[in-house]
């Protein structure tokens, strides 16, 4: 579902080029389950960027779903987005003045769907992440891990098939953490692909392929084994 062939990324600032990715391959297949891990700095936001759409990489072929991304104008790439992709951000980045049934029928808003067709597709995955009591709330009525939930129903509102994580229990503390990863563990189950980043060894234990970086290179990638029986 994913092909990625010696993906550069390089900031420019001013005259100083940072190169932040190196040469980046690997394959990711329909309905993996895979943790990005790796030191404070080594990439993993701005890989996770490029394999969102919301950045496109210097160099490199990234191949999403049949889809040549790598090179492809704004407003395509936003097009792929909106269909292949969930995101899920570390701060949640919900909307505080919206409810929670809003903040998550808010990306149907911009496809068009008219309003009460959004209110029970954005009732129906808040029911998925165990939520449907909470759909009159706002952000600051709500636990973090209310609202990372919230967050994750509007990353499934869409129907994306890949669903990413940067840091998703990154400002919880460890029994949400759990919550929330049982959650992700519900997702993969119903078929998605789920890429995440964590810093958390116990967490990156839900998923069956963990992939470290290091300096923008690929440092290991390893599968569980129970993986690899079936
Ligand atoms: P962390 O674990 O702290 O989140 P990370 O692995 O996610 O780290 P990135 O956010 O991908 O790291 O950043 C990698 C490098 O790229 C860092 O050195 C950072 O300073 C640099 N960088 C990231 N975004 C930009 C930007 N927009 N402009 C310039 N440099 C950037
Ligand atoms: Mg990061």
């Amino acid at each position: 579902i994913i092909h990625l062939d010696n993906i550069k990324k390089n900031y420019y600032l001013g005259k100083q080029v940072i190169e932040v990715l190196k040469g980046i391959s690997f394959d990711i297949l329909k309905n993996e389950y895979v943790a990005l891990m790796g030191p404070s700095g080594s990439g993993k936001s701005t890989l996770m960027n490029i394999l969102g759409c919301l950045d496109t990489p210097t160099s490199g072929t990234y191949i999403l779903n049949g889809h040549d991304v790598s090179s492809m104008a704004d407003n395509d790439l936003a097009d792929v987005r909106n269909k292949e992709i969930g995101f899920v951000f570390q701060q949640f980045n919900l909307l505080p003045r919206l409810t929670a049934a809003e903040n998550v029928a808010l990306p149907l808003v911009y496809a068009g769907v008219p309003r009460k067709q959004r209110m029970e597709k954005a009732l129906e995955v808040l029911s998925r992440v165990n939520l449907a009591d909470r759909s009159h709330h706002k952000p600051n009525e709500m636990s973090g891990g209310q609202n990372q939930r919230v967050a994750i129903a509007r990353a499934l509102v869409n129907d994306p098939s890949i669903i990413l994580a940067d840091e998703p229990t990154g400002n919880l503390d460890s029994k949400t953490s759990h919550e929330i990863m049982e959650i992700f563990s519900k997702i993969h189950a119903g078929g998605n692909t789920v890429i995440l980043v964590t810093h958390e060894v116990d967490i990156a234990e839900f998923a069956h392929r963990i992939v470290r970086l290091k300096d923008g290179i690929i440092e290991s990638d390893v599968r569980k084994e129970q993986l690899l029986v079936k």
